[in-house]
């Protein structure tokens, strides 16, 4: 069964620096997405750790949340059809090189944690990070 829904998506320090955002939109909208919303910032390190905070008891925490705050990154609201997972099926694997051809992980990550993209993992976690990143 097909549903609407929104998800959030962030392209990650790497991407941006190497100048990736818009292949990386690109890529979304022939898929079929549609960019709801969007804005380029950086965040500070506490702001990542609280994104994050699931992963607070991973051994990569603290990296994860020194990376995601080490420079720009663009966050967007995606809409589509069972738009969580099929921005799961598009990202591709966490580590990339487990993601199958096609996906943006695949084509663009360097590293499982430069990886290029977060997108949520559940309806609820979407609804918990749009609010995050754009509750006004
Ligand atoms: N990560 C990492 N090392 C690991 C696992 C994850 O650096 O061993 C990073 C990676 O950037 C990943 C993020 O932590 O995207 C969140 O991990 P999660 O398991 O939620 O992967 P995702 O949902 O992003 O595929
Ligand atoms: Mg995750």
């Amino acid at each position: 069964m097909s549903k609407l829904e929104q998800t959030l998506s962030i392209i990650k320090p790497d991407a941006v620096e190497r100048n990736l955002e818009n292949e990386i939109k690109v890529m979304f909208k022939n898929d079929g997405f549609l960019i709801l919303k969007e804005k380029k910032i950086q965040i500070e390190k506490s702001e990542a750790e609280n994104f994050y905070k699931v992963h607070q008891t991973k051994p990569f925490y603290n990296d994860l949340c020194s990376y995601l705050s080490s420079g720009p990154i663009i966050v967007m609201v995606l809409e589509r059809n069972n738009a969580v997972l099929r921005n799961r099926e598009l990202m591709g694997a966490t580590n990339p090189k487990d993601a199958k051809e096609g996906t943006i992980r695949k084509k663009y990550g360097i590293s499982i944690d430069k990886n290029s993209v977060h997108g949520s993992d559940s309806l609820e976690n979407a609804k918990i990070e749009i609010d995050f990143f754009f509750k006004d």
